[in-house]
């Protein structure tokens, strides 16, 4: 059962983000939930070492937590841990992978939008990246471990986009509106998606793009992880992809940041002639 948010206190599962000192002893916690999409929360007293709650709310934790809604900012009364994602804490390399995710998400998010794909899709990135630690800590033979790493970043990438509501037009041109060439087609991150042949000789800011990494990225955007994962990609390819899609994480979280400027900005000459 949903808790209604306004009451004084609720119970709610969300994984954390980010974790920032506020004073002396506090935190000032970033949780992406289920139920009110991200919230901001203090937790008080925690860096005291008898705090209860002590390790509880780090990075990548999946937890339950009581909070309560009584000051301008709610704080957290209480807390669980459900899921640590041990493994991939242990592997620098992946750690530093689920820290881009976590950090992905918290710029892409707004507060209190509730997305129930998105929660999803970090909480199934980070038990896969927890799956590809735990294979290298057990040393099976994976050599392609490195590989599927990246494959799974990528898949990230491009279902954030699309679970953002910022899906890249991938199967007509976003100029004409006509089916694609067979080759020859381009990408433009502005006008969201592919470009034809045709159009793409006569705009401009309009990239290149193989037939091979069109391929890839539809097969991405409508798969499962696990069948995702079962795609082989080669070196050069993967580059190719990786490149497209951070442009187009780059381009939104660009725009977010321009809109919230703005915002920022119209409310400084509003506050001005009050
Ligand atoms: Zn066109």
């Amino acid at each position: 059962m949903k808790h209604n948010r306004q009451s004084k206190y609720y119970k709610t599962e969300g994984i954390v983000l980010k974790g920032m000192p506020l004073g002396d002893r506090d935190r000032l916690i970033s949780l992406y939930t289920q139920d009110y999409g991200r919230v901001r929360l203090v937790a008080r007293g925690i860096r005291k070492i008898s705090s209860k709650l002590s390790g509880h709310l780090d990075t990548f934790n999946r937890v339950v937590v009581s909070i309560s809604s009584r000051s301008s900012i709610d704080s957290i009364s209480g807390g669980e841990v459900v899921e640590t994602f041990k493994e991939l804490k242990t592997d620098l390399k992946i750690t530093a992978r689920a820290f881009y995710i976590v950090e992905l998400i918290d710029d892409f998010v707004a507060d209190g939008s509730v997305n129930e794909e998105l929660y999803s899709l970090l909480l199934t990135t980070l038990r896969e990246l927890d799956l590809l630690a735990r294979s290298i800590s057990v040393g099976s033979q994976r050599v392609t471990m490195e590989e599927d790493v990246e494959l799974l970043m990528r898949f990230f990438e491009l279902n954030l986009l699309i679970d953002s509501g910022y899906a890249p037009e991938l199967s007509m041109c976003v100029v004409c509106n006509q089916p694609l060439s067979t080759e020859g087609n381009g990408y433009s991150v502005e006008m969201g998606g592919l470009v034809g042949q045709t159009c793409y000789l006569q705009t401009k800011a309009v990239q290149p793009i193989s037939v091979a990494a069109i391929k890839c990225l539809r097969f991405l955007s409508g798969a499962k992880i696990r069948v995702a994962q079962k795609l082989r990609i080669n070196p050069v390819l993967m580059s190719e992809i990786q490149m497209i899609l951070q442009k187009f994480t780059m381009n939104i979280n660009e725009r977010k940041i321009s809109a919230r400027q703005l915002i920022d900005s119209i409310n400084t000459i509003s506050e001005g002639k009050q």
